[in-house]
C-alpha cells in the first residue's frame, strides 16, 4: 500500500485507502472477471454457447431450482444453464454495469426498448395505469399508447413544467389503480428538467401495503456517468446501451438496474420473453465500458464550447443546454451539463433543412451518444409521431436541430456547423 502523508494524518488515510472500493473506471478492467476459469486470458473470451455442461444431475437440479427462485437442496452458487438465462459474458456486463448506479443488480437487454417494454410488462396488468413524463422516446411513447392500451393499461402524461399539485390533478381518482411513474429527465430534445425526487414523493404517496408504486427512470441521456437515479430515490433506473454506454453507434442494447427483489421479477420477465442480451454483444459493452468515463466527458467538454459558440451566433434564436440551466434541481441531480445540445434557428423547416443539408462533417442522423457528433431534425424525425400541439406546448417546433455532440476536436464541430449556418438562405 502507498502511503506518501504527513506522518500525523498517515494511519487514518492509510486506513481510507485499504477500505475504498476501487471506483467505477477503474472497476472496468477488471472486475467481476477470473482470468484462471478462462486459461490466464488477460480479457474475458466471449462464449458463444447456448447451453452449459452441468457436472452432475444434482447440480443440474439445484441450478434450476434457483433459477425459479426455490433454495437448492444444498448450499451452492447458481451457476449457468442456458444463455437465455445466463453466460459469463452476460454475468460480467451486469456485475460491471450495476457499479456505475451503486445499484444491487443489474440486468442487460438486446436493446433499450427490450428493457423497458420487459421492466413494464413486469409490473403492469391489465386495470393497472402509468404515469409518464412528457415527452417521450418515440418508441416508449408508442408502446405505452399503442401496445400497453390493447391491453387495457391507462396512462397518464404530465408535463416538465408541472408541479406536484397539478401532477395529482391529472392522476384524480385514478390514484389506487397507479401501478407505475416513467421519467425520462433531461427531456428530449428540449433538455427540460424533472424532479426524480418529486416524482418518488408522489410514487410513495399512491403506495399503500397491498402495491408500491415503482418509480423508473429512464437515464440514457445522462447514465450512467452523470446522473444517479436511485440516489434520488427511483426504483428502477432504465438505459439504451446503444447510446453511451456502447458509445461507438455500432451495437444496439439495453439496461436495467434496480434492487434485488424487484430485479428478481425483471429478470424472470425477461427469461419468458426471451430479451436478453447476447454474448458478443455484451462483450462488445465489456469494451466500451472501459472507456465510458473519458468519453462522455471529452463529449461534455465539446459540448460546452459547442453551445457557449451557438448562443452568441446571429442566425440561432435559443439554445437548449443544460449548462444554461441554473436551477437547484439541475445542480442536485446532474453532476455535468452532458453532451446533447440543440437550438432553433431563425426561421423555419425550409432554415432548419437547409442547414442539415449543409453538414459536412457532422452525420445527419438519429440516435445519439457515440463518438461522432450527429444532427436531426427532432420535429420530423425523432418526435414525428407527437402531436403537432403537444410538440408546440413543449417547445418544440418546426425550427429546432438536436445534436447530439462527440469526441471530435470542437474545433473541427464548431466549424462545420458554423459553415452550415452560413449555408442558410437569407431571407429578403
Ligand atoms: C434510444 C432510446 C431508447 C430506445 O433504445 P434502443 O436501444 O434503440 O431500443 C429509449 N430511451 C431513450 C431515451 C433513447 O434515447
Amino acid at each position: 500500500m502507498l502511503c506518501i502523508v504527513h506522518r500525523s494524518h498517515s494511519e487514518q488515510l492509510c486506513y481510507k485507502l485499504a477500505n475504498m472500493k476501487n471506483r467505477p473506471e477503474t472497476a472496468m478492467m477488471s472486475y467481476g472477471y477470473k482470468p484462471f476459469l478462462s486459461e490466464g486470458a488477460v480479457k474475458c473470451p466471449i462464449f458463444m454457447t447456448s447451453t452449459f455442461v452441468f457436472k452432475t444431475a444434482e447440480e443440474g437440479k439445484d441450478f434450476f431450482s434457483m433459477a425459479y427462485g426455490r433454495e437448492p437442496s444444498q448450499a451452492r452458487e447458481m451457476g449457468l444453464i442456458y444463455s437465455r438465462i445466463n453466460n459469463p459474458d452476460i454475468e460480467i456486463l451486469e456485475e460491471r454495469l450495476k457499479l456505475w448506479d451503486d445499484g444491487e443488480e443489474a440486468a442487460a437487454f438486446s436493446s433499450g426498448m427490450s428493457a423497458i417494454s420487459t421492466t413494464l410488462m413486469s409490473f403492469l396488468k391489465p386495470g393497472d395505469c402509468i404515469l409518464y413524463s412528457n415527452p417521450l422516446y418515440g418508441g416508449t411513447h408508442s408502446y405505452i399508447h399503442f401496445f400497453l392500451a390493447e391491453w387495457g393499461i391507462e396512462s397518464i402524461a404530465f408535463d416538465a413544467a408541472d408541479d406536484a399539485a397539478s401532477i395529482r390533478e391529472n392522476i384524480g381518482d385514478k390514484g389506487s389503480r397507479l401501478k407505475m411513474i416513467l421519467v425520462e429527465t433531461p427531456a428530449n430534445p428540449t433538455n427540460d428538467l424533472i424532479d426524480i425526487r418529486l416524482c418518488a414523493d408522489i410514487a410513495a404517496s399512491y403506495s399503500t401495503a397491498e402495491k408500491t408504486v415503482l418509480l423508473a427512470v429512464d437515464n440514457t441521456y445522462m447514465g450512467p456517468l452523470w446522473s444517479h437515479p436511485l440516489k434520488h430515490g427511483a426504483h428502477i433506473v432504465l438505459y439504451s446501451a446503444t447510446k453511451y454506454i456502447g458509445g461507438h453507434s455500432d451495437v444496439i442494447a439495453g439496461v436495467a438496474v434496480a434492487s434485488k427483489p424487484v430485479m428478481a421479477q425483471i429478470k424472470m420477465a425477461r427469461t419468458f420473453f426471451g430479451t436478453i442480451i447476447d454474448p458478443h454483444t455484451s462483450w462488445l459493452l465489456l469494451r466500451s465500458l472501459e472507456t465510458l468515463k473519458i468519453r462522455m466527458e471529452a463529449a461534455a467538454s465539446n459540448a460546452k464550447h459547442v453551445a457557449q459558440w451557438l448562443q452568441q451566433h446571429p442566425l440561432v434564436e435559443k439554445v437548449y443546454y443544460l449548462g444554461f440551466n441554473e436551477t437547484a434541481l439541475n445542480k442536485r441531480q446532474y453532476s455535468s451539463s452532458g453532451a446533447m445540445v440543440s437550438f432553433d434557428v431563425k426561421g423555419g423547416e425550409a432554415q432548419a433543412f437547409a442547414f442539415l443539408n449543409a453538414l459536412q462533417h457532422i452525420r445527419l442522423a438519429v440516435s445519439l451518444g457515440g463518438t461522432e457528433s450527429l444532427a436531426e431534425h427532432p420535429f420530423t424525425m425523432t418526435h414525428a409521431g407527437v402531436p403537432v400541439d403537444e410538440k408546440n406546448r413543449l417547445g418544440l417546433t418546426e425550427k429546432m436541430i438536436r445534436l447530439s455532440i462527440g469526441i471530435e476536436h470542437h474545433e473541427d464541430i464548431i466549424r462545420d456547423i458554423s459553415n452550415a449556418l452560413d449555408a442558410i438562405p437569407v431571407k429578403k
